[in-house]
């Protein structure tokens, strides 16, 4: 059965919220180009409505108690907002979780190096990419240096319209008859995504006069060495502002949708709740969704489990049993995007059960590959009753999968919390492009993700 398209149901009130939602979370974007980016402006909106931080509650010793609003920021690469309920905890919380982290480059511990008169940066790329995608494309480098002294540097070039930008070359047509022959997935190989950023050489007689001078100017205006970039996380990722795109401005142009736009409408709901909810609610930000959910700011780790303990804790009844209650009784959406039906490549969709754009948030009772494998698959009756809270709230919902059968696939976080034995489904909004240096999503799926998560903060 086919869902209605989320435009044609709007009011003028409707669309003055979705355009200041929009309008905020392309500021949202275009200051989050890393999770560490995207964590800090989560701080900053988090404590702007109140939200302490919960290891100052826990050092001062303080009691939480219903309508209390705190975050955990968990190593500057992921973040847990928390506003207490007049429930206990062990009643369960509302969680809405996603993922901060978007595909991009990293550069290798040792990245610098001068080739033929040309200054590189070398590159491993992150999360799962079309490396022919981020050829001749201007790039900003985004991170930070950690120091032997302690300090980190912040570092952001390529963004401030005076700066410049950097890239990768790709090979010119004339030449390419060998390349185009190739399987697109060796077109450009990972070891050719080398960055360059220079071609000047420094005066004197140095021995690499150009790799010399690019040292120099780090030296100047960050005050780092060659060796800093041995502790430096520098992410490399498409320059420039979010767009809006179409004649209509119906949709937005921008670098990590995925998984940034759920990340954000998840902020958005959580701080948009005034009243005390009568569950705890819960927005989760993790990092390394892209590579497995892995390391200790992954989903996998347990900095959420910790967090609820100490949660517990702070409202004065901890065991172990009262902690257990708690993970088990909690209902979760796990926020992640969806692929966009894409009439340009209908052959990979199932069109009864694919994701369009403007059709309002995606649910995904299962996500996965070959059968099924490495989903959540949610239970029918959570299913069920999330119909009836979407449809109670109004929302514009659609449900998909992810392609056709055996066509590919993906996993999110859900699996991880659903460990727990909470209910967990996938739901998120629909992308074209995904992992694209540029991605598009719909303005309307935005705004029913933010009314989605909204409602079900309240009313799961
Ligand atoms: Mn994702
Ligand atoms: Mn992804």
């Amino acid at each position: 059965m086919e869902r209605k398209n989320a435009w044609t149901t709007y009011s003028e009130a409707d669309l003055t919220k979705l355009d200041a939602i929009c309008a905020e979370y392309v500021g949202f974007l275009d200051n989050g180009k890393t999770e560490r980016e995207c964590v800090q402006r989560t701080v900053e909106m988090a404590e702007a409505k109140g939200y302490r931080n919960l290891d100052a509650v826990i050092a001062n010793g303080d009691k939480l108690n219903a309508g209390d609003c705190v975050y955990v920021n968990n190593m500057g690469k992921a973040i847990m907002l928390f506003k207490i309920g007049s429930q206990p905890l062990e009643k369960g919380i509302n969680i809405v979780g996603a993922h901060i982290d978007s595909p991009r480059m990293d550069l290798k511990q040792n990245p610098l190096y001068e080739d033929t008169d040309i200054a590189y940066l070398d590159t491993h790329y992150y999360g799962g990419i079309k490396k022919y995608q981020w050829v001749t494309l201007p790039l900003a480098l985004h991170g930070v240096v950690a120091k032997k002294d302690g300090t980190l540097v912040n570092i952001v070039i390529g963004e401030d319209p005076h700066d410049p930008v950097v890239g990768i070359s790709d090979l010119l047509i004339h030449l390419a008859s060998d390349q185009l022959g190739k399987k697109a997935s060796v077109v450009i190989e990972g070891e050719e995504l080398n960055v360059i950023i220079g071609g000047r050489p420094i005066e004197g007689d140095e021995k690499e006069p150009v790799k010399a001078n690019m040292l120099k100017i780090l030296k100047e205006k960050y005050d780092i060495e060659e060796e800093d970039f041995l502790s430096a996380e520098i992410e490399v990722v498409p320059a420039g502002p979010t767009r809006d795109f179409g004649l209509d401005r119906s949709m937005i142009l921008g670098y990590g949708h995925d998984d940034r736009v759920c990340a954000y409408a998840s902020i958005n709901a959580i701080l948009s709740i005034e009243e005390i909810p009568e569950y705890t609610c819960c927005c989760v930000l993790a990092d390394k969704e892209e590579i497995g959910s892995v390391g200790a700011t992954g989903m996998s780790a347990k900095y959420f489990e910790n967090a609820v303990a100490e949660l517990i804790n702070a409202c004065g009844n901890y065991s172990d049993l009262v902690l257990r209650r708690a993970l088990t009784a909690c209902r979760m959406l796990s926020c992640d995007v969806s692929a966009g039906y894409d009439p340009n490549f209908a052959g990979v969709f199932e069109r009864k059960n694919a994701a369009y754009l403007g059709r309002g948030v995606c649910f995904n009772k299962y996500t996965g590959s070959r059968g099924k494998g490495g989903s959540n698959d949610a239970n029918a009756e959570y299913l069920g009753k999330l119909r009836k809270l979407m449809d109670d709230a109004n929302v514009n919902f659609q449900t998909a999968e992810l392609g056709k059968v055996d066509q590919g696939g993906g996993g999110t976080i859900a699996y991880i919390c659903a460990a727990y034995g909470m209910e967990v489904i996938d739901s998120g909004v629909a992308v074209l492009s995904m992992h694209a240096p540029w991605e598009i999503i719909s303005k309307a799926d935005l705004y029913e993700a933010v009314k989605a998560y909204r409602a079900f903060m309240l009313n799961a």
